[in-house]
C-alpha cells in the first residue's frame, strides 16, 4: 500500500478494502454478522465523497432504522473530517419514500402536503368503507382488511394486480372493490397509508420514465444495508432505480446476511439475494468472513445454533478475538419473569460496580409485553434504561389525542383527526352530529372541518350543537392564523389549554390522570428539537425509534427485532421458553419456515454481544394474570457445551447432567418438581405434542393473541422497520 491511501481505507481487511474500492458496476456484499458490512457501506460513501466522484446529494442509501441513518451520517462525517453538507437520501425505504412523494406526489393526485395514516386510522377508515358497503363488520373485521392491504403492498400489488383468489377471500369477492375504495378515499383525504410510501413511488416512476430517468441521473451511487430483508415491493422500487440501460454502470451494492433474516413474516424475501444477481449480471460477489465484534465463545454459540436450519446459502466464520479471560455464553435459569427481572437487574448492577456502562448493554426481548417487567424493576432499582424502537410513547392515549388536534390545525383536511377530538373533551358533539357532518362532507367532497364551518351557517344542527361547533372551529381557525408565526411549542400548549384537553385531565380522578399529564408535558418537550409542527408531525408520523436521549448512561431495552445491526458489551436474551421463543404463533403459522425464521431470530439476538451473553429462560411465566408453566426452548440444546456454561442451575435444576441426546440438558428437578412435573421437555414434547401449544395457545388463546410478536400485523409495521 502507498503511504498516499486515506486512512479510513488502512484498517480494513483486503476483502473489505475490495468492497469498498469496486465502485463501478453492482456489488453483493453477502456476509454473516459483525463482519462489516455496515462499516464496508459506511467507508464506501465516505471514499465515493473523498475522491469526488459524487455529491452527496447524488448518493442514495438505505439503511434499515432511522437510528441506522443517522449514526451512518456521523461516521461518515467522522471519516471525511466533518462538513458532510447533508445527505438528502440517507434513510429507510419509507422515509426516502416520503420525500419523493412531497415532491412528486401530484402524479399519484397528492398534494405536498399530505398525510401519512398510522395504523388505527387506517383500521378506522377500512371500518367506515366497509360499513358504507353495507357490509357487517363484525363479520368482516377492519382490522383483517387493514392487514390483507399491507400484505398486497409488501408484494407491490396495487387495487387492480391483486390476483382472483385473493380478492374472493375476503367479504363475498368484494375484497378488491374494497382496496380500490380504500385508496381513492385516501387521495380525497390527501393521505396515504405507509405502504403508499413505497407504492406510489414505484407508479410514480412507471409511468413518468422522463422523471425515473431523471433519478437515475441523480443517483450515481446507491448502497442498501440489511437487503435480506428487503420486501418485494422495496426490491420493485430499488431495481427501478438502480437498473440502468445496456451499457449504462449500475453502481449499486447492496449487504445482507440471509442468516439474520427475520421479517418474513412481513414480507420480506430472502430470495432477493438470489434475485440480485440474476438482475444485475455481472455483479460481483464479496464474501467477509472474518467477525470483528464477538468473541470465540459468542460466535461459537452462535455458529452451532444456526447451524440448526436447513435453508442457509452457507458460509464461514471465524474471529481473532480470542483471549483467556473470555466467559462462556451463561444460561441461567429463575423461577418466573418477576425473578428474571430482579435477576438481570442484579446482574447489570453488579456490571455497573465493576465500572461498566449501562449504554453498552441492553435486554433483546422477543415479545414487547416481557419489556414491562423489567421497566417496572429498573424504575425500582433507580437504574436508566431507554426503550427502543417502540413508538410505545407515541401510541398513549392522550398523546393520540393531542396529535389529533396538532395534525388538523396543521392539514385541515385530515377527517381522522378531526373525528378523533371533535368532540375529546366532551362538547355536546356527539354521533348525531359527527354523521350529519359526515354525511354534509361526503355529499359535497369537502374536509369534515371545511363542511363544520359550513354547516354552522345552515339550520342543520340543533342550536346548542350548532354553537359549541361554532366555538371549535374559531378555534381552530385562530390556531391555523398561529401555525406560522408561533414557535411551535407555545402554540401546542395553547392548542391543549384553550380546547380544554388539559383541563379535562386535570378534572379527571383516575389513577392514570396525573400520569396522562406528565406524558402531555413531555411531549411538548419532545417537540423542543424540532424546527416546525410540521417537521415534528412527519417524525412522529414515521415513528422513529423512541426516546434517544444520548447522553443518559442506559441500559437498552428492545425486542430482537429491532436489534438488528447493533452491538453491545453485554447482551442479556431472556424469556427464552418454548411458545415464547420459538413464538407459539410462528410455528403455527409457518410451521419449519416459521422455526427457522425464530432461529435466525435468537442468531441475531446473540450475535449482537460482543462480550458478554446471558441466556435466560423461566419455569412459570404470568401473561395478563394467567399463570403458565414453561419449559426450556429447543434453542438452548441447539447450543454447544464447549460455548456454554451454564449458570446457578445445580441449585435449582438438579436435573441438570450430561448433556446426552434424547433427553434435554435444561431437564427439571427441585425444587420446581412441585409445580411442574414433566421431566424433561423433550420427552413431554415426544409424548404430548401439544404440550407447548398447551401453555400458549388455545387454554389461553387470548392471552397468546395480546403476546402477538412485539410488533407483528399491521401495527408491527411501525416499529423498527422504520
Ligand atoms: P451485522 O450483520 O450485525 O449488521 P455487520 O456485518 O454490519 O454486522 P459491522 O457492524 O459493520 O458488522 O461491524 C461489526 C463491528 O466490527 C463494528 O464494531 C465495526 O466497527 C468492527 N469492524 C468492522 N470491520 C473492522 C476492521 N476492519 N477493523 C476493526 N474493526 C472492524
Ligand atoms: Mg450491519
Amino acid at each position: 500500500d502507498g503511504g498516499s491511501r486515506p486512512d479510513y481505507l488502512a484498517g480494513l481487511n483486503p476483502e473489505q478494502t475490495e468492497a469498498v474500492e469496486t465502485l463501478e458496476g453492482p456489488v453483493l456484499v453477502l456476509a454473516g454478522a459483525g463482519t462489516g458490512k455496515t462499516r464496508v457501506l459506511t467507508t464506501r460513501i465516505a471514499h465515493i465523497l473523498n475522491t469526488g466522484r459524487a455529491f452527496p446529494s447524488q448518493i442514495l442509501a438505505v439503511t434499515f432504522t432511522n437510528k441506522a441513518a443517522r449514526e451512518m451520517k456521523e461516521r461518515i462525517a467522522l471519516l471525511v473530517g466533518g462538513a458532510v453538507e447533508g445527505m438528502p437520501w440517507l434513510g429507510t425505504f419509507h422515509s426516502i419514500g416520503v420525500k419523493l412523494l412531497r415532491r412528486h406526489g401530484e402524479l399519484v393526485g397528492l398534494r405536498s402536503d399530505f398525510t401519512i395514516l398510522d395504523t388505527d386510522d387506517v383500521v378506522r377508515l377500512i371500518k367506515q368503507l366497509i360499513q358504507a358497503e353495507g357490509l357487517d363488520d363484525k363479520r368482516w373485521p377492519a382490522k383483517q382488511f387493514a392487514g390483507m392491504i399491507d400484505t398486497w403492498k409488501n408484494k407491490g400489488l396495487a387495487p387492480a394486480d391483486i390476483p382472483e383468489g385473493d380478492a374472493r377471500a375476503f367479504a363475498n369477492g368484494r375484497g378488491r372493490d374494497l382496496y380500490f375504495a380504500y385508496q381513492a378515499r385516501l387521495t380525497t383525504l390527501n393521505a396515504c397509508d405507509f405502504g403508499d410510501l413505497l407504492m406510489h413511488p414505484i407508479a410514480i416512476f412507471r409511468k413518468n420514465p422522463d422523471l425515473l430517468k431523471e433519478y437515475h441521473g441523480r443517483f450515481r451511487y446507491i448502497l442498501v444495508d440489511e437487503y435480506q430483508d428487503t420486501n418485494t415491493a422495496q426490491y420493485m422500487w430499488l431495481r427501478l432505480l438502480a437498473q440502468r440501460a445496456k451499457g449504462e454502470q449500475q453502481n449499486v451494492c447492496c449487504v445482507g446476511d440471509d442468516d439474520q433474516s427475520i421479517y418474513g413474516w412481513r414480507g420480506a424475501e430472502v430470495d432477493n439475494i438470489l434475485r440480485f444477481e440474476k438482475d444485475f449480471p455481472g455483479a460481483k460477489v464479496i464474501k467477509l468472513e472474518r467477525n470483528y465484534r464477538s468473541t470465540e465463545h459468542i460466535l461459537g454459540a452462535a455458529a452451532h445454533l444456526i447451524a440448526h436450519n436447513e435453508g442457509r446459502l452457507g458460509k464461514t466464520l471465524f474471529t481473532d478475538r480470542s483471549d483467556p479471560d473470555d466467559v462462556r455464553v451463561q444460561v441461567h435459569a429463575s423461577w418466573d419473569s418477576e425473578e428474571e427481572a430482579r435477576a438481570i437487574g442484579e446482574e447489570i448492577e453488579q456490571l455497573q460496580r465493576g465500572k461498566h456502562l449501562l449504554n453498552d448493554m441492553a435486554i433483546l426481548v422477543r415479545a414487547s409485553f416481557q419489556m414491562r417487567e423489567f421497566e417496572d424493576r429498573f424504575v425500582t432499582l433507580g437504574l436508566n434504561y431507554r426503550v427502543i424502537g417502540g413508538p410505545r410513547f407515541y401510541e398513549r392515549l392522550e398523546i393520540r389525542d393531542a396529535m389529533a388536534y396538532f395534525r388538523l390545525v396543521a392539514q385541515a383536511a385530515d377527517d381522522l383527526a378531526f373525528e378523533r377530538i371533535i368532540n375529546t373533551p366532551k362538547r355536546g358533539l356527539g354521533d348525531t352530529t359527527v354523521r350529519a357532518l359526515h354525511d354534509y362532507a361526503r355529499a359535497r367532497d369537502i374536509p369534515m372541518l371545511a363542511a363544520a364551518a359550513d354547516i354552522i351557517e345552515t339550520d342543520e344542527l340543533k342550536p346548542k350543537a350548532r354553537k359549541a361547533l361554532f366555538d371549535v372551529i374559531q378555534s381552530f381557525r385562530r390556531w391555523q392564523e398561529l401555525l406560522e408565526n408561533t414557535p411551535h411549542t407555545e402554540l401546542a400548549e395553547q392548542i391543549l389549554e384553550e380546547s380544554g384537553y388539559t383541563d379535562m385531565w386535570k378534572n379527571d380522578k383516575s389513577a392514570e390522570a396525573p400520569g396522562r399529564l406528565e406524558n402531555l408535558k413531555e411531549l411538548i418537550r419532545s417537540m423542543e428539537s424540532f424546527e416546525s409542527m410540521r417537521g415534528f408531525l412527519e417524525h412522529v408520523s414515521l415513528v422513529m425509534d423512541a426516546e434517544t436521549n444520548e447522553n443518559l448512561d442506559a441500559v437498552s431495552i428492545m425486542t430482537l427485532h429491532s436489534a438488528k445491526g447493533l452491538e453491545f458489551d453485554t447482551v442479556f436474551l431472556p424469556g427464552w421458553e418454548e411458545g415464547l421463543f420459538p413464538h407459539q404463533r410462528s410455528l403455527d403459522e409457518s410451521g419449519r419456515a416459521g422455526l427457522e425464521e425464530e432461529r435466525r431470530l435468537a442468531y441475531v439476538g446473540i450475535t449482537r454481544a460482543k462480550h458478554r451473553c446471558h441466556i435466560w429462560f423461566v419455569s412459570n411465566r404470568r401473561i395478563h394474570g394467567l399463570w403458565q408453566s414453561t419449559l426450556p426452548s429447543r434453542f438452548l440444546d441447539e447450543l454447544p457445551e464447549t460455548h456454554v456454561e451454564v449458570a446457578e442451575m445445580e441449585q435449582s435444576y438438579g436435573g441438570y447432567g450430561r448433556g446426552g441426546y434424547g433427553q434435554s440438558r435444561f431437564d427439571k428437578a427441585e425444587p420446581f418438581a412441585n409445580s411442574y412435573s414433566t421431566p424433561g421437555w423433550k420427552r413431554a414434547q415426544a409424548n404430548k405434542t401439544d404440550a407447548t401449544r398447551d401453555n400458549w395457545g388455545s387454554r389461553s388463546g387470548h392471552a397468546v393473541e395480546r403476546i402477538g410478536y412485539g410488533e407483528s400485523g399491521p401495527k408491527g409495521r411501525t416499529i423498527e422497520g422504520e
